[in-house]
């Protein structure tokens, strides 16, 4: 039996095309400039995405809120220089702006690299910025982090907007006009209605778990899981364990409390956002410290959940790589893929499921952006 397994998956790896649907791994290019695509610590290295057949992968280009207004747009250009210079240059990877362009790299055997933008605030409240991202590749973006925006409400933070405001409306629409994909992944629940409500397109959330499993305002309600795949939208699961269990988040708060006096006192009369920038990333770092762990089991609970509530064509992998500082332990990179893949299998997956949970969801959720 068990040979039979490895044969099946061996042969079901083959054939099988692996996209995610979310990770951060530009900022580390950005980080240690030049090739750190081969930096050793990362998720994503040029041997790990061999090792674990990465295909296509949505590259986030994330800034951090504290550039501010005219800061973030020069810092997004900053992080695609990156991606350009060490991912795309080099030829392991290739640009690709739609599904026919994603299978022509795949058959030249580069890693397709989607381009998306995390944080509304990025554009800086204009349309014409974001025509310009458009025009360089970006095809996702992202509404909010994990604060609030001018125009859209962010579920790390207090209610500003009640969703989304008049402005927020109208770079929906752009969005939709220019086939972007709305991300909501960090949205507030009445922003996703919102969204739900005034936007033509499917939407997704590129790295969202499931609320019933994680009782937390990062992941998504069952009405807003049954909301998106109604829509025929996309649902990609994050790796992180904080989001997976409340216990392991629970400590992480701890942790958060734990670090406030440190936080406030390394930030305090900082205003350069670098180093804003690095304090805030190594306090997300010190929160994971002495936490639980778990296996990748609790990925596929929330797989099995989010395809239990939204059908079995919602669901796929936002691993959140290289932005998650603490992984499942049998999926510490990208190389662990096929472990992912094996237990799929093994908890009753169908082949045409796996198939359809490791890429093949995304790829058609994306094909109504062509
Ligand atoms: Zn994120």
């Amino acid at each position: 039996m068990v040979i039979y397994i490895r044969k099946l998956n061996k042969d079901l790896l083959k054939n099988l095309l692996i996209f995610d649907s979310h990770c951060d791994t530009v900022n580390v290019l950005l980080e240690d400039d030049p090739y750190i695509i081969d930096k050793k610590d990362a998720h994503l290295t040029q041997e790990k995405i061999i090792k674990g057949g990465l295909k296509a992968q949505f590259f986030a280009i994330w800034v951090n809120p504290v550039y501010g207004f005219e800061g973030s747009q020069k810092k997004a250009m900053k992080l695609y220089n990156a991606l350009e210079n060490n991912l795309i240059s080099t030829g392991f990877g290739e640009k690709v702006t739609s599904v026919s362009e994603m299978a022509k790299a795949i058959k030249n055997n580069k890693l397709a690299c989607w381009i998306s933008i995390e944080g509304g605030h990025i554009i800086e409240n204009s349309t014409v910025k974001l025509q310009k991202f458009h025009e360089l590749g970006v095809r996702s973006m992202t509404l909010t982090h994990s604060k609030n925006n001018d125009w859209a409400d962010s579920n790390g933070d207090e209610p500003r907007w009640d969703g989304i405001n008049k402005l927020g409306r109208q770079i929906i629409y752009k969005m939709d006009e220019m086939k972007i994909a709305i991300d909501v992944s960090h949205s507030s629940d009445k922003t996703i209605e919102d969204v739900l409500e005034c936007s033509s397109m499917p939407i997704m959330a590129s790295h969202t778990c499931a609320r019933s499993i994680c009782n937390i305002r990062r992941n998504l309600p069952d009405s807003l899981i049954k909301g998106i795949a109604e829509k025929k939208g996309y649902i990609g699961v994050n790796f992180f364990p904080g989001f997976l269990n409340k216990k392991i988040w629970d400590q992480i708060f701890k942790n958060i409390k734990k670090y406030e006096k440190w936080f406030e006192e390394k930030t305090k009369d900082q205003d350069n956002p670098d180093v804003l920038n690095k304090i805030e990333i190594d306090l997300y770092k010190k929160t994971v410290e002495g936490t639980g762990q778990i296996d990748l089991n609790a990925i596929i609970d929330n797989i099995t959940h989010i395809a239990d509530i939204g059908g079995t064509n919602c669901v796929g992998i936002g691993s959140d790589f290289d932005g998650i500082p603490s992984t499942p332990t049998d999926l510490k990179d990208v190389s662990g893929y096929p472990a992912l893949v094996n237990r799929l299998y093994d908890r009753g997956f169908s082949v045409e499921q796996i198939r359809k949970i490791m890429g093949l969801n995304l790829i058609n959720y994306m094909k109504y952006f062509d």
